[in-house]
């Protein structure tokens, strides 16, 4: 097992990860900007270093800054976290080159899932069943027109090597078809450097379903109950849960054992998540991410499984100890998002928290990286904490978030509980018959 590693992150996740570093007995250490040298991250490290300034380009995406920052603390692995160099192939093999590890697979497989015409492509020869597509880039404007006239419209024009719901364009007329692409493609280049777009067939009512996997490098691998994350806003998920009431236990059991056969065929090392579409009880692949997830924590509390630990330990060496028979899960989980947003225009809204009053009692796990008299500074995203609740069923699970919800303090800047709340009390929430546009749609209405 590692020694010492350190955490190239910050944020809520940053500290759920030390949190797993001090239950393995892990020395850890983290990196940080100016603008965070009093975060919850930086408390809690054994040290922490400032690596630039503020701006994510002038430190935690500074590769030569993160480097130089392991080899001081002369630590054995470094973890990335979520966003920023998480799912940065060349990233991971600088730091294996400079003879640490970095705690995820490896670069090949960060390289092809990170480009979503690869990672479809390989979901394609493990038969996982995918969204009608372009079949590969969009090459110049009669192609396009041509994919479209096989994919029939509505359509959805994607960014290759998009995240976080940038570079998609939705198109329902041929008219539009060509003006949308020059705008995915722009947004596209300036986001990801690459203006590589495809095009999909655009469902008008699926649910956002996605299999949490566990895989050791040496053919074991093994999934977790399936988790719902349809209530999104802007391709961003808000509340997630697990599992889903509402899909085909069979099919969705089916699909668990395909994705567990393709990572372990694969030779995949660490946590990854297949995520898919819904709908008229198909599912469709559409992405891989290879990295732990915001919504990780709803996998841990209904299996009892600490999903980090486990990342680390793949990472150190470790094969999996845990049987396919070992991942049940217990009753429902649910997790809401608390971004420091305005919960009308969603605006981000940075300050200081002058109160931070976590709720707590039976069921409930709060992670988060704040604490009374902290800073939110305006340059990273705005996620704050994550509460979830778990229940022994679906409304005992939501019954116990509105009382975490109805007891978080969080006073100084304006975050989204009260939009959480409206969420949770609203009809077609608790029937839990919602979709990934359903948030949207309701809020335009
Ligand atoms: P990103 O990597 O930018 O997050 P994804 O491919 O994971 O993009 O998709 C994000 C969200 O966009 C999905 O959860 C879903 O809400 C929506 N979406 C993606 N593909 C489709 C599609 N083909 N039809 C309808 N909605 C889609």
């Amino acid at each position: 097992m590692f020694k010492r590693i350190l955490v190239a992150n910050r944020g809520e996740i940053a500290v759920r990860i030390i949190r797993a570093c001090r239950d393995l007995n892990i020395e850890v250490y983290t990196v940080h900007s100016t603008a965070d040298a009093e975060s919850m991250h930086v408390r809690l490290a054994d040290h922490s270093i400032c690596v630039g300034g503020p701006s994510p380009t002038e430190s935690y995406l500074s590769i030569p800054a993160l480097l130089e920052a392991a080899s001081l603390f002369s630590v054995d692995a470094i973890h990335p976290g979520i966003g920023f160099l998480a799912e940065n192939a060349n990233f991971a093999r600088m730091v294996e080159k400079q003879g640490m590890v970095f705690i995820g697979p490896s670069p090949e497989h960060i390289d092809i899932m990170g480009n979503k015409i690869h990672a479809k492509k390989m979901a394609q020869q493990f038969q996982l069943p995918l969204v009608p597509d372009s079949q590969g880039p969009l090459t110049d404007s009669t192609h396009a027109h041509s994919c479209a006239n096989t994919i029939q419209y509505p359509v959805l024009i994607k960014a290759a090597g998009g995240g976080g719901g940038r570079g998609m364009r939705i198109v329902h007329e041929k008219k539009d078809l060509e003006s949308l692409i020059d705008e995915a493609k722009t947004e596209a280049l300036q986001g990801f450097g690459d203006n590589t777009v495809f095009m999909e067939k655009y469902l008008t009512k699926p649910r956002h379903i996605e299999i949490q996997m566990l895989a050791d490098g040496k053919g074991n691998a093994l999934f977790f109950p399936e988790r719902d994350c349809s209530v999104q806003r802007r391709y961003q998920k808000l509340i997630e849960e697990s599992p889903c009431l509402l899909v085909d236990r069979k099919k969705v059991h089916d699909l668990g054992v395909k994705c567990a056969k393709a990572l372990a065929s694969m030779g995949y090392k660490g946590v990854g998540t297949l995520e898919f579409l819904y709908e008229n009880n198909n599912f469709y692949f559409i992405e891989m991410n290879t990295r732990i997830q915001v919504e990780h924590t709803v996998s841990e509390v209904i299996t009892g499984i600490d999903l980090i630990a486990w990342q680390i330990r793949i990472a150190s060496g470790e094969t999996l100890s845990l049987s396919q028979d070992d991942i049940t899960p217990h009753g429902h989980a649910i997790e809401c998002r608390i971004n420091a947003e305005d919960s009308e225009t969603f605006a981000p809204q940075p300050g200081h928290i002058e109160t931070f009053l976590p709720s707590c009692g039976p069921g409930i796990r709060v992670d988060s990286g704040i604490y009374n008299g902290s800073f939110i500074p305006p340059y990273y995203d705005s996620l704050i904490a994550k509460i979830i609740a778990h229940g022994t069923d679906r409304p005992h699970a939501i019954q116990r978030m509105k009382r975490a919800l109805a007891e978080l303090v969080i006073t100084g800047i304006t975050c989204n509980i009260q939009f959480h709340q409206k969420i949770l009390n609203n009809p077609t929430f608790i029937e839990g018959d919602f979709h990934v546009h359903w948030l949207e749609q309701m809020n335009t209405e």
